[in-house]
């Protein structure tokens, strides 16, 4: 089956860990979590429980491709036993997308049982994979997270506790991680020194939980505590929360993706205390400013267009509108239809609201153009609902470098801006103009926080693998 992926970036994953103290079974609460993140991977998803009270290696999980809807019924959850468990959703970046990769990860071992979901790309997998090889280990999967599991199980053996192995485990991986880990009787999360993907706690009842968004602690009716700080492990049992920061780097050292707020994450999230939504409209407001241009209506193309567009309205003083309207089905994924078919990939996503766009010049704003693959459809969408122009504004500077650390921004060659004047991919697109932000409003979209911004300057906070090494293990 031929899947068309549109000309955006794909994020890793998305991952959720509940534990809750009066004992209640958790699946459900995991499956609405890992629902509210859909919007992190359709491939493929999971769910793992275990009972704290019950024996130690016994843990009942689910997984499958495809959406949480499509994965789960009623039924299955009800098989799903237990008060404590993670969750996962899964868009894959390095592995192949296939059930064997789905997570959650469950590893049973002397100790009795892990159960693991990761968010994020290891720059340094390759090589510790290879080692683990030499020395016995078999793979079941071609993903990151298999490496970290197995390193977790390895440190197990010698240390105190399943938070230390974990502390050890983590300081043998370089790259971008967001992790929930579950132990026969904890919930672990950790993330990267860099902080490169967000994850955050909340508090519902007597029950704690793990969450990439804070829009999924909303929709599981939990109040937000707190961000896990970048290079932070916190470890959740009936004691409460305990905090190791040992692997925490100064503050101005990290490096949070800002691809979170101007695409991946849902407008209604916070991360680190800055919402995604007003760091949309600020990048609209900032593209008035510096790229501005006469028209008589402002658009985005949805969803992540549609905060910037506003912004745009709101600084210029010219109109807000809507010209697209989107198949909400259509996930970020899904069936190419044939070359020979007359169904148009874009088409099948968007149509033009013809009455909105007529007659008029019209600014459109989008997050980010990657190859360029659909911007120049859309465009000759809006020309043949009778737009008189096409004026494009993108929300984000323009990608000149690969992402590593689990963004499937591709090599160089296949970007559209690489090599090539703003006025030269303006013509390819067939747009009347166009503007990006600028590099240096990035900050200010992070309300100051350090971020990386490695595919549009190609400066990495850590040096990035000499070869494009993702995917390598399905070679
Ligand atoms: S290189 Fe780009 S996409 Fe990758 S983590 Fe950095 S900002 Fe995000």
């Amino acid at each position: 089956m031929d899947i068309e992926r549109f000309d955006k970036l794909g994020e890793e994953c998305g991952v959720f860990g509940v534990y809750d103290f009066d004992g209640n079974d958790v699946a459900s609460t995991i499956y609405y979590g890992l629902f509210a993140l859909q919007h992190r991977g359709q491939e493929s998803c999971g769910i793992a429980v275990s009972d704290t009270n019950g024996p130690k290696g016994k843990v009942s999980s689910r997984k499958g491709m495809g959406l949480c809807n499509e994965v789960f019924t009623q039924e299955s959850l009800g098989e799903l036993k237990g008060d404590i468990g993670v969750g996962h959703v899964r868009y894959s970046t390095a592995g192949q997308s296939c059930p064997e990769n789905a997570q959650p990860l469950v590893l049973n071992y002397v100790k009795g049982t892990l159960g693991l979901a990761h968010n994020g790309n290891l720059i340094n997998a390759l090589e510790l994979r290879h080692e683990l090889e030499y020395s016995g280990a078999i793979f079941q999967t071609t993903i990151d997270s298999e490496v970290i599991a197995y390193h977790i199980a390895r440190e197990r053996v010698n240390t105190h506790s399943v938070e230390d192995a974990v502390a050890k485990a983590i300081r043998k991986i370089k790259g971008a991680y967001s992790l929930v880990v579950m132990s026969p009787r904890k919930l672990i999360g950790a993330r990267d020194p860099y902080g490169f993907k967000p994850l955050c706690i909340g508090k519902r009842d007597n029950a704690y939980i793990l969450a990439s968004e804070t829009c999924a602690l909303d929709t599981v009716g939990a109040e937000f505590i707190r961000d896990v700080e970048p290079g932070e492990i916190v470890t959740i049992t009936k004691d409460g929360i305990q905090s190791d920061c040992s692997m925490c780097l100064p503050k101005g050292e990290a490096a949070r993706c800002v691809f979170e707020y101007i695409y991946f994450a849902r407008p209604d999230s916070c991360i680190d205390g800055v919402s995604v939504y007003q760091s949309r409209l600020q990048a609209g407001k900032y593209l008035a400013i510096d790229s501005p241009v006469d028209a008589d209506i402002v658009v985005g193309v949805p969803e992540s267009g549609n905060a910037a567009a506003l912004g745009y309205s709101l600084e210029s003083g010219i109109p807000y509108g809507t010209a697209f309207v989107k198949n909400t089905y259509v996930g970020r994924t899904f069936i190419k239809p044939k070359q020979s078919s007359r169904e148009s990939s874009v088409q099948v996503k968007l149509n033009v609201l013809k009455e909105s766009v007529r007659g008029k010049r019209v600014i459109m704003i989008d997050d980010s153009i990657v190859r360029g693959t659909t911007s120049d459809r859309i465009i000759s969408m809006l020309r043949e609902a009778g737009a008189s122009e096409v004026h494009v504004r993108i929300s984000s500077p323009p990608f000149l470098w690969p992402c590593y650390f689990g963004t499937d921004v591709p090599a160089r060659e296949q970007l559209i801006a690489y090599n090539r004047s703003i006025d030269e991919i303006c013509d390819l697109i067939g747009a009347d103009s166009l503007g990006y932000l600028k590099t240096e409003r990035l900050e200010q979209l992070s309300e100051g926080l350090p971020i990386c911004k490695g595919c549009f300057t190609g400066e990495y906070p850590m040096e990035p693998p000499k070869d494009d090494i993702r995917g390598d293990y399905d070679k």
